[in-house]
């Protein structure tokens, strides 16, 4: 086949472009093919860019030579058109294309390159296989959903940057080969061909560089940053991800929230949805002890304690330990459940808190009975009146169609009330919460179980979906089983509460101390955490050695960070949030991998360009690095 040249054609419009009112215009398109239909003397190519597809018409009669090629056209030619735009003709147009009502009839086609039959089309919505995807990003990417992915992540990142801008941060880069960040995570390493035997890490998050940019006087930083950690996939991980990060001087948290809120506003208006600060702020205990998590997914209805509705008699009676909490919640417009049904989620429950003592108190039972039926009455009116306050305050009467001042709103739901049974342990691994956790995990997966029902995770593409929320007061340690030790809770530059210092519970009683540590949550995902930083050298030192590290330890590890403390350190704090989770989200992304460019599998691999390969044996030698063998 020949191939046409570009020459000094030069394109007009992009295929996304033309409206009715640009009839009768001579303009030049450039794209691919995205399909072609051969009707004999009427060929219609529909020739696609990232912006859309427009309908070309080639008519043998009117133009041969441009028919002619178009008969060599195939899907994922690259071509070029020369022609004039004509309104379809009535009842032809296509209202599912912005460009349906015109199209463009050739004068001139231009072959400007031939493709081999794709691995999948990229005019398909739905391609199944996503090695194959993988494997042939390039392709993938052309899809219209895809090109639309990363033109919004863009959008967002350049909102997100402006703000940040305008509120007199400033943007710096920091090093991507570097020494071990105390993230937690497994680093990447890089060996150094120069000093035999050492490496760098490649940083885990800017923490210690922000910080020092901080000692460095810079008041407001911030970065769009990519981090490396070798961590076990999980589903929706990478390998290297990026994160808005960033970090202040003199801020207090709420001057961090405000910040954060500015920007996700920012961020969301970039993809038409109007959010509306400031965000709920809520305690980790309260997290806790309302949603049994510390990312409470608040578009369902809380947890209701009933503890307080079992007097001591009534415990003994129904053989539920005392002193321990009763905590009840309701799942929305599940409340007609069929008697098998009803069973089957009894059976459920009781079989996945197994042998834990919690179980269910089949309050429909209770009923039956004249001894038991006031309490009955009063467990369901408690969380009937919660149900109506979650209908009041998240406003979604119409989502669930239903009244909450309506005399018959308990039928609507589905009661779920859990109770320790006799002997059920106060802590379990030492947490005293651990029964806000178990009923807090079941209240999430059964809400997931009826979600059909209640409807409450569907999109509608309005701020609606969207349920933020800050948790505060994080506990400074946890206690670790294995090591039987005290672990930070964060990274350890994370400042213990300015009262738990002085109280001297760092070393008295670890597990009452709270960070100054926060996290940002929507719909019971993560977002981002960030804290008030210790800037004292002296309660820096403390930390380390209240973590077992010994000062040489500590030293050895970051010497030059508390060296740097001790020249006029400014109390700071910042925060960092998952870009791609966002974007994610505001794409209505089932994956992280449908919004970063070149990902890879949940086995780290990059199948497209095949990473990671074996070195040479001369680039091991050069590294100073032998292979001892596979596992
Ligand atoms: N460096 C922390 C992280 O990546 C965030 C922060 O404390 O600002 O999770």
């Amino acid at each position: 086949m020949t191939l046409d040249f570009l020459g000094t054609l030069k394109r007009t419009h992009m295929c996304g472009d033309l409206r009715a009112a640009d009839a009768d215009q001579h303009v030049v398109l450039m794209g691919w093919v995205n399909r072609r239909r051969d009707h004999g003397n009427l060929i219609f190519l529909d020739v696609r860019d990232r912006s859309g597809i427009t309908q070309v018409v080639l008519d043998k009669e009117k133009s041969g030579e441009a028919h002619a090629k178009a008969e060599a056209a195939r899907p994922e030619f690259v071509v070029a058109v020369k022609g004039k735009v004509r309104r379809r003709a009535a009842g032809l147009e296509n209202p599912n294309m912005p460009t349906g009502e015109i199209e463009v009839v050739a004068e001139e086609l231009l072959l400007l390159n031939e493709s081999k039959t794709p691995p999948f089309s990229p005019a398909e919505e739905a391609i199944g296989n996503e090695e194959v995807r993988l494997k042939y990003r390039y392709i993938d990417l052309r899809r219209i959903e895809m090109q639309h992915n990363f033109a919004l992540r863009s959008r967002v990142a350049m909102a997100i940057r402006n703000y940040l801008v305008g509120e007199g941060f400033i943007e710096i880069e920091t090093p991507f080969m570097t020494r071990s960040t105390p993230e937690g995570a497994r680093d990447y390493l890089v060996p150094s061909r120069v000093h035999a035997g050492e490496f760098y890490a490649l940083p885990q998050s800017p923490q210690i560089f922000k910080q020092i940019l901080m000692i460095s006087g810079f008041d407001r930083y911030f970065q769009i940053a990519r981090c490396f950690r070798d961590e076990d996939l999980r589903a929706d991980r990478q390998p290297e991800f990026t994160q808005i990060d960033l970090e202040m001087s003199f801020p207090t948290q709420e001057t961090v929230f405000a910040v954060v809120e500015g920007f996700l506003t920012a961020a969301f208006a970039a993809a038409g949805i109007v959010l509306a600060p400031p965000f709920v702020r809520m305690t980790y205990d309260d997290a806790i002890r309302n949603y049994g998590i510390d990312k409470p997914d608040m578009r369902l209805p809380a947890m209701v304690s009933l503890t307080d509705l079992l007097t001591p008699e009534l415990r003994t009676t129904l053989k539920i330990e005392q002193d321990l909490p009763i905590l009840g919640f309701v799942i929305p417009k599940a409340g007609d459940l069929s008697g098998t049904q009803h069973k089957g989620v009894v059976n459920e429950v009781r079989a996945s808190f197994g042998d834990c003592g919690l179980d269910l108190l089949d309050v429909k039972r209770l009923t039956t009975s004249t001894e038991f039926e006031p309490l009955a009455k009063s467990i369901r009116d408690k969380l009937t009146r919660g149900y109506a306050d979650f209908i009041r305050s998240n406003g979604c009467a119409d989502a669930l169609g239903v009244d909450p001042d309506s005399p018959s709103l308990s039928n609507d739901f589905l009661t779920v009330v859990i109770t320790p049974k006799l002997g059920t342990p106060a802590k379990w691994n030492h947490d005293p919460q651990w029964i806000y956790k178990r009923v807090g995990a079941l209240r999430l997966e059964l809400a997931k179980k009826f979600a059909d029902k209640h409807k409450l995770f569907e999109q509608t593409h309005t701020a609606a979906d969207f349920k933020f929320a800050w948790v505060t007061d994080f506990p400074m340690y946890e206690w670790d089983e294995e090591s039987k030790t005290w672990l930070a809770a964060h990274h350890p530059f994370t400042s213990p509460h300015e009262d738990d210092i002085k109280a001297g519970r760092l070393t008295s009683d670890k597990g009452a101390v709270r960070a100054l540590a926060y996290d940002i949550v929507l719909n019971g995902t993560e977002l981002g955490s960030g804290s008030i930083r210790i800037h004292r050298q002296d309660v820096q030192a403390e930390i380390f050695r209240s973590l077992g590290m010994t000062d040489e330890e500590a030293k050895a590890r970051f010497g030059f960070f508390l060296d740097a403390l001790e020249y006029g350190t400014p109390p700071h704090g910042g925060i960092a949030l998952g870009l791609d989770r966002i974007v994610m989200i505001l794409a209505g992304a089932a994956s992280l991998r449908e919004v970063i460019a070149f990902p890879k599998t949940a086995k780290a691999i990059d199948l497209m360009v095949d990473a990671p390969t074996p070195a040479t044996e001369a680039q091991l030698r050069e590294l100073h690095l032998r292979i001892a063998g596979r596992t």
